[in-house]
């Protein structure tokens, strides 16, 4: 169960969200504020109620948004979450004896209260969401899977409106008989007789049955669309999840590389979303044209049931070359994507060094791979449409050429051959786009199968995984025995350390480069796992905690500083759910970001670009540590936090920090001195191991040769 108390103190959540975890908690179901962080989207960053929704789904709760009136409400539909005005949640938890209405107010406090029903229908906005418990945790009846295969169960929730484009498109190949029919009778009955109110009859029918054909394809087109775009929300959304979600260890290839691969959604959404779907459908009709035109014309069927497997096997023929050309185009994105970013993000140090030249040759290269390949795959597309065109224009000529022999012989009427010619065109006609279809086909199979790469990689939250909840810790840190090689690496980076920090103890992390400091930060928060030993939290091995309460616990200022495009108050509030704005302006005192943003026109409103591109690497620190302190986390991590700050500042910034975090465990990788006031403790790592730990003074008891090689002099 969630400690109420502490959740809302601490974070300060919006209404509906401490609602939804109120609620969830009379349901005996558990919300976690890292699940509510993962489920808010748009610019405002508040929960909006489908993902609500969503989040309860994902609770194991059946949520039903909707219009309720306040009297329908009685003790079976307790607890509800009720909108009011202002933007306002309660929940609804029955009705007292007396006939007032029981209330959880978050702005009130955790009581449950009384109202009048008058009092509370003044501010009701009507609607609603009721919950249940859902027997089974999965969400079949949701629309929203977010258990099952990441495609086919979004593909699986639309199937009725697959089912309805199929209806549709068949349809519509029957009403397209009834033109050749037409032309048939008219040729064969009404001219011979001139039987005029036969063929105002027939043309009025024939007229109503195009006017239906138009309008089912039309209806079609949005029937393919809707489904298209429901598909879209949610796999869009749980390709976002699993990329952020991502293990660091099945990261694999560029950063372009990596977009370009989410971004091939696009071409497999699109062709799910097209006319070549509608092609598709059209195929098996081919067999129906071919079995009318031999009850209008017997014999001549042979020629389209001739021509047909000739495109075929053209199209058979292509397939493998296509979808080698397929991949090949995959590949070609792939690397193009990664130059174009490598470049981008780098321009600075490469309009100052001569990596423009390397550079250029990479990104020719990959342009000329592409154009070649481009090529030779219109070539084949080209080729195979080119001989389909041929295969339909032969077939009408033979089958004129035959049928006037069958006629001459007294085997057909000359109604049967012109239908013959004509429905002969529409038989083959979704034959003609085959070869475009190939290409779309391999196309979206590619992307699908990079794309599901992706999507089945290992993630950080594994299906069904239960966590063990710790919305706050006491910050006890244990490395026991940790050993990890990363990834794709010979040498071990971390063989056997231990140590063990005890809560509020401040200790430093000392060690010659490449020693595996930053690999221990790395460790602490979950981003790599041991191979063995264990990294324990508060005695728990990090393994069982939710990766969300384990980072959201530990306050980090990484060595690599990372800022995104926003103000400098959206950056330090990044680092909390909710942050007050007191705390960010509390936490840039601290970290010195006030220092700079007092002299600046925008102060905290100032807007960086991307990665923080326009401030000094200090003044990124400064941030990034604003960033870290915002929560007040019972852990800091700091990997050299000042390490680009001047003298004076960095003093400033010490003497703030040190009176900030009395209370603080606090874990400083670094070769300041000066940050070594901070700390009681030091651990000196070296070759993968512990080689000296204890209190400050074993610094000065070191050699000088000792001391000079760990960079640190004797404070
Ligand atoms: P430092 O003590 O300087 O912070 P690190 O912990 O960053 O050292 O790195 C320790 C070793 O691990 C280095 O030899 C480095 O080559 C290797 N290493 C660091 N990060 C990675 C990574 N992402 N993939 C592979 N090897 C890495
Ligand atoms: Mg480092």
């Amino acid at each position: 169960m969630i400690d109420l108390r502490s959740l809302t103190k601490r974070t300060d959540l919006p209404d509906l969200e401490t609602c939804l975890i109120h609620v969830a908690s009379s349901l005996e179901r558990s919300i976690s504020v890292a699940s509510l962080q993962a489920a808010r989207s748009g610019v405002s960053g508040n929960l909006t109620i489908p993902h609500a929704i969503q989040v309860a789904q994902n609770a194991g709760l059946q949520a039903g948004y909707g219009a309720w009136t306040l009297s329908s409400f009685d003790n079976t539909l307790a607890p509800a979450l009720l909108f009011l005005k202002d933007d306002r949640v309660v929940v609804f938890h029955g009705r007292s004896t007396s006939g007032r209405v029981l209330i959880y107010d978050p702005s009130l406090g955790d009581e449950i209260g009384e109202v009048f029903e008058n009092n509370l229908q003044d501010v009701y906005t009507g609607y609603a969401i009721v919950f249940r418990r859902s027997q089974s945790e999965d969400t079949k009846n949701s629309g929203y899977p977010t258990a099952g295969h990441w495609f086919w169960s979004a593909m699986a929730a639309n199937r009725w409106s697959y089912f309805q484009v199929v209806l549709a498109a068949s349809i519509a190949n029957l009403l397209g008989l009834s033109t050749s029919v037409f032309i048939m009778v008219v040729y064969d009955r009404v001219l011979p007789n001139e039987a005029k109110e036969s063929l105002i009859a027939l043309t009025i029918g024939v007229g109503l049955a195009l006017l239906f054909d138009f309008a089912l394809k039309l209806l079609r087109a949005g029937f393919i669309d809707q489904a298209g775009q429901k598909a879209d929300l949610i796999i869009g959304r749980r390709i976002f999840n699993q990329l952020v979600d991502l293990r660091m260890t099945s990261r694999t290839g560029s950063t372009g590389a990596m977009a370009s691969t989410v971004r091939e959604f696009e071409t497999l959404r699109e062709f799910f979303t097209s006319a070549t779907l509608v092609a598709l459908v059209d195929l098996p009709f081919i067999g129906l044209f071919i079995f009318v035109i031999y009850l209008v014309g017997g014999p001549l069927a042979l020629v389209p049931a001739l021509a047909v497997p000739v495109v075929l096997m053209t199209g058979l023929i292509a397939q493998p070359i296509l979808s080698r050309l397929a991949e090949q185009n995959f590949s070609d994105g792939q690397s193009k994507q990664s130059v174009l970013v490598e470049t981008v993000s780098g321009l600075e140090t490469i309009k100052t060094t001569a990596a423009a030249q390397q550079m250029r040759a990479r990104w020719e290269d990959a342009l000329e791979r592409q154009s070649s390949h481009g090529v030779r795959s219109r070539a084949v597309t080209q080729f195979a449409l080119n001989l389909t065109g041929f295969t339909q224009q032969a077939a009408q000529v033979l089958i004129v050429f035959y049928g006037v022999f069958l006629i001459a012989d007294g085997h057909g009427s000359m109604g049967a051959l012109i239908a013959s010619v004509m429905l002969t065109g529409r038989a083959l006609a979704p034959l003609g786009q085959l070869a475009q279809t190939l290409t779309r086909i391999n196309q979206a199979r590619s992307a699908f199968k990079n794309l599901n790469a992706l999507m089945n990689a290992t993630n950080e939250r594994p299906q069904g995984q239960k966590w063990i909840r710790r919305p706050e810790c006491q910050g006890q840190i244990t490395f026991r025995n940790v050993e990890f090689t990363y990834p794709e690496q010979a040498d071990a980076t971390l063989s056997g350390l231990s140590f063990d920090i005890k809560p509020g103890e401040k200790v430093a992390i000392l060690g010659p480069i490449g020693s595996g400091k930053s690999t221990v930060t790395r460790l602490l928060l979950g981003l790599y796992q041991p191979q063995s030993g264990s990294v324990m939290l508060d005695g728990v091995d990090i393994r069982q905690l939710d990766p969300g309460d384990l980072r959201r616990n530990i306050g980090t200022v990484l060595q690599d500083i990372w800022l995104f495009s926003g103000s400098i108050r959206d950056n330090i509030a990044s680092g909390s759910t909710r942050p007050r704005d007191r705390d960010i302006i509390e936490a840039g005192k601290i970290a010195g970001v006030e220092d700079f943003t007092a002299d600046r026109s925008g102060g905290y409103d100032l807007i960086l670009s991307e990665r923080g591109e326009g401030l000094s690497g200090g003044q990124r620190q400064s941030i990034a540590l604003a960033r870290a302190l915002v929560t007040r986390p019972p852990i800091l991590l700091l990997d050299e936090p000042t390490s680009a700050m001047d003298v004076k500042t960095e003093a400033k910034v010490i003497d703030r920090l040190k009176k900030a975090t009395t209370d603080t465990t606090m874990v400083i990788v670094t070769h300041r001195t000066s940050l070594l006031s901070l700390v009681d403790r030091v651990i000196v790592i070296e070759n993968g191991q512990v080689s000296a730990d204890g209190p400050k003074s074993i610094l000065t008891n070191h050699t000088l040769a000792q001391r000079r090689h760990l960079n640190v002099a004797a404070s």
